[in-house]
């Protein structure tokens, strides 16, 4: 038999299929080939029995690398789709199929020895067969009387090495391998909750859901309208049927509360899937989805890749999150992803958010997603009150901080009144720049064109885009003074100024900074939640899905911070990032306000978001995106050159230029836009980066583009990576 064969090596060139022979192989399996005079690894991905190389000088395949198939023939199709769909090399499609840590035998199953006792005797024939003077033998006989078995390592540590060794050779004790699973968030109570009635709404949406199985739908619910539990009893009769289902939230944040919930109704048959677990973790969870141990999957973005056949819904829980596009190789969009294995496996797809993308709630109204309206709170509670500040007043009264009167007021009395608040910021770190007030220096990173960030904790200053840290500067490294100006506040600041006001209120903080460890995220919301501390300052972390019943006050710092970029979404993700923020308030019985602080207070998107209005916002936004033309009206595709050598990617990016307009000429009228130029952000982590930006219509759009892969394809340059994007998020 012949097998294709990707390798799995990143260097650019070789994204080609190379084929071997074999006996037996199911294709989807790792193997061992070689390759370039190596051994290598490699993925098979076709069985056929004919090739276009010399059959005779084929190499045999080496071996099967694991004893199951890694890549299921469903997700290999999904891959063919992603490759051709977003221009990916086969070999960082299935990359995305399985633990990194498979790859070069990182991690295996845990197996551990076990220690039982071999003889059914009662405890006196087996003590009066031991010497008396043989102390540790005989508590541990009577320890294993008692307790049955235990690990090998724990009993060798309590009663000594040789002891144990001693009633091995007599035959008492008898030893072997037990599989130990690794489990993340092993301590999280499972306590099965009571089973709730849904209200009206709940119920209409779950019956409009279960009436057509394999439905697109979009469930446009407020926040605090009850779209989880939806979800849930959704599940929980897709898994009565015997299917699968995949659940995806966008942060990583939120998957510890997603997850207690789905514990809570479906106890071990869940596996959580996501880049902040342990590697053993990870991948005992991957392989309990794949074996059929467990049928929900939940885990923030890459878990729409869950090893799961017979899938029955997949769920995407705040689907306009920007977090489901990815935005580093390989790109591609959830939402996209998720569609299309929902088509594969004739299953549903349920679309839900407060504020949906203006993209999906586009696409219900032509009719493409079934829109189901959750209008109201559960239980008929209030939307918060948003009250907008104009911090421009607020500075020409004389007040220079960063909290207005108004929040100060507010705070106060939350605090009094025994409830808790959260402080939403979108920027980290102490703050956002430094620079030297005698010659304007700014601190650079040195690889990236992106000023560094001054962290007070550890006394640093770091880049927010490639994580490199420099000590702090004392003096000006251009002119040699000290006296700098610091740049916008970020969230430890806050913090600081926060313990200033309140020095007796328990603060905690939640960013990218505080939860580098793997389960700190749970901690912090779970001591947030039992009442540990008053107020949370955070970033966009904390902006969305949480459900902290006694906060009634949110305070949101800077408000129109994302108004100001320059891309057609910016006004659209500031909608999102308010109304999600807001919506954290008054989820109980307290009715719950907002204060709002901003330097554009009479900004449509302000004033929208104040009033929750979505509907509004869409109509707004949707004619000025038809207006000019912008997604849904268009597809914006990007195509990103990254280089150390700056000439390289120039020589590259003019020479698909020229052959893109080339394409133009014969589709002119789908161009709606086209250049090239360097990118915002000129340089990352060592590399120039440069870009050619096209708005298509939607026409003929797969034509176009694949004729834009083509040449792509066609002249390669080493050294110069070459990515597209298609209706990026970020474009910087
Ligand atoms: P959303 O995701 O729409 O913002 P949630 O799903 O977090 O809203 O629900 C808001 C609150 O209402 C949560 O505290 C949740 O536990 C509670 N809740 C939802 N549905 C019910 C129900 N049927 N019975 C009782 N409580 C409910
Ligand atoms: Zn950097």
């Amino acid at each position: 038999m012949i097998y294709s064969v990707i390798v799995d090596v990143s260097a650019s060139e070789v994204d080609r299929i190379f084929d071997y022979t074999g006996e037996g192989y199911a294709v989807g399996t790792r193997v061992l080939v070689n390759f370039a005079n190596r051994q290598t690894e490699g993925f098979i991905v076709e069985e056929k029995q004919t090739t276009d190389y010399d059959p005779a000088k084929l190499k045999p395949i080496i071996r099967a690398l694991d004893d199951f198939t890694a890549i299921s023939p469903q997700l290999l199709q999904l891959g063919q789709y992603m490759r051709s769909r977003y221009h990916l090399r086969w070999v960082d499609v299935l990359r995305l199929f399985i633990p990194a840590e498979l790859r070069k035998n990182r991690v295996k199953v845990l197996s551990k020895k076990q220690i039982c006792l071999a003889t059914d005797d009662d405890l006196d024939v087996i003590l009066n067969s031991l010497k008396s003077n043989a102390t540790m033998q005989r508590d541990l006989v009577s320890y294993l009387y008692i307790n049955g078995s235990a690990l090998a390592e724990d009993i060798n540590r309590e009663f000594g090495f040789s002891a144990v060794n001693a009633l091995l050779k007599k035959g008492i004790v008898c030893a072997h391998d037990i599989t130990i699973r690794r489990t993340p968030y092993k301590d999280m109570p499972a306590t099965p909750q009571d089973k709730r009635t849904l209200y009206s709404a709940q119920q209409n949406a779950v019956d409009t859901i279960l009436s057509d199985p394999q439905g697109k739908f979009l469930l446009h619910g407020v926040t605090g309208s009850g779209k989880t539990e939806v979800y849930l009893t959704v599940m929980e009769r897709v898994v009565a049927t015997g299917k699968t289902c995949i659940m995806l939230v966008p942060e990583i944040a939120l998957t510890p509360n997603m997850l207690r919930q789905l514990r809570q109704r479906f106890g071990d048959s869940v596996a959580l899937l996501h880049s902040g677990l342990s590697v053993g973790e990870r991948f005992d969870e991957w392989l309990r989805l794949k074996n059929g141990e467990a049928q929900i999957a939940v885990g923030a973005r890459s878990a729409v890749f869950a090893p799961l056949n017979n899938i029955g819904a997949i769920i995407i829980d705040e689907e306009h999150d920007s977090s489901y596009v990815s935005d580093f190789n390989p790109r591609y969009n959830t939402v996209e992803v998720a569609d299309y294995r929902a088509r594969q496996n004739g299953a549903m797809l349920v679309l839900g958010s407060a504020t949906p993308s203006l993209n999906s709630y586009y696409a219900a109204k032509q009719g493409k997603l079934k829109l189901i309206e959750m209008p109201e709170r559960i239980n008929k509670r209030p939307l918060p009150q948003v009250e907008i500040v104009d911090m421009t007043l607020e500075t020409r009264r004389g007040n220079k901080g960063i909290f207005s009167q108004l929040l100060k007021q507010r705070l106060q009395h939350t605090i009094e009144n025994g409830n808790q608040a959260m402080i939403f910021l979108n920027r980290r770190g102490y703050s956002s720049f430094l620079m030297c007030t005698k010659c304007g220096y700014v601190a650079k990173c040195a690889d990236c064109d992106v000023s560094l960030t001054v962290h007070r904790e550890d006394n640093m200053l770091k880049c927010h885009y490639c994580g490199k840290q420099y000590y702090m500067l004392d003096k000006c490294p251009n002119c040699h003074q000290s006296s700098f100006r610091y740049g916008k506040i970020g969230t430890q600041q806050v913090v600081d100024l926060l313990r200033q006001m309140f020095p007796d209120v328990n603060i905690l903080r939640m960013d990218a900074d505080t939860t580098q460890n793997k389960e700190s995220h749970g901690k912090i919301i779970d001591a947030f939640k039992n009442g540990e501390a008053q107020i949370l300052v955070g970033t966009q972390m904390i902006a969305k899905g949480h459900d902290f019943p006694k906060v009634t006050l949110v305070g949101i710092l800077d408000g129109d911070q994302s108004l100001h970029y320059s891309d057609y979404l910016a006004t659209e993700r500031t909608f999102q990032l308010i109304t999600q923020v807001a919506g954290r308030s008054g989820r109980d019985k307290d009715v719950g306000s907002v204060v709002l602080q901003t330097y554009t207070p009479t900004h449509y998107c302000l004033q929208l978001a104040a009033k929750q209005d979505y509907v509004g916002f869409y109509k707004r936004e949707i004619s000025l995106r038809e207006a000019s033309a912008f997604p849904p009206f268009s597809e914006i595709v990007r195509i990103l050159y990254q280089g150390e050598k700056e000439k390289d990617c120039i020589d590259l990016l003019t020479e698909h230029y020229a052959q893109i307009c080339n394409i133009k000429s014969n589709f002119s009228r789908d161009f709606y836009y086209l250049d090239k130029m360097r990118c915002p952000l000129r340089r990352a982590e060592k590399k120039f980066r440069f870009q050619i930006l096209l708005k298509l219509s939607q026409n003929n759009l797969d034509a176009i583009l694949q004729q834009i892969y083509a040449a792509c394809d066609a002249v390669k340059r080493n050294g110069v990576q070459v990515f597209v994007e298609r209706n990026p998020q970020n474009l910087s």
